[in-house]
């Protein structure tokens, strides 16, 4: 099944550029240009497996809107987008739940590697999750 990919960042062309290569390499994108619309899409949208989210936006920044959506979906999984001015609170973020950051311009391979591995680490806790909902099922009551 394709990968659902939230996108925020506060540029549109930006936005748009990158869900145009997402959208190419067969992910399912979902885009946003703040912190507030990005929580309602997340809300909208079940299917979100990932967010790439920038650091630096105007209002609600990227750290913040990484801690509200961690608080609302803990098991979805945050890459962060950074210039070299915002790298501290990149890894301030990666402190509050973020996957990992990368340095804008961001490199598509190396995106996209991370994105798998976002994935990948979503859909190992839910099968956690699952098996230990079976275990308990079969545990004498
Ligand atoms: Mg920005």
């Amino acid at each position: 099944m394709a990968i659902t990919v939230l996108l925020i960042d506060d540029e549109s062309p930006f936005v748009e550029a990158l869900a145009k290569r997402l959208l190419k390499r067969g992910f399912v994108v979902v885009t946003s240009t703040s912190g507030p619309e990005a929580l309602t899409k997340l809300q909208e949208n079940p299917s979100i497996d990932v967010v790439i989210c920038d650091v630096k936006m105007p209002g609600m920044d990227g750290i913040e809107t990484l801690r509200l959506i961690k608080s609302e979906r803990p098991i979805v999984e945050v890459i962060l987008l950074t210039g070299h001015a915002t790298v501290q609170s990149a890894i301030q973020g990666m402190r509050l739940g973020a996957l990992d950051y990368l340095m804008k311009p961001c490199d598509m391979d190396l995106l996209i590697t991370k994105i798998h591995e976002a994935k990948g680490k979503k859909s190992a806790h839910e099968n956690k999750i699952a098996q230990a909902l079976i275990e308990l099922e079969g545990l004498p009551k």
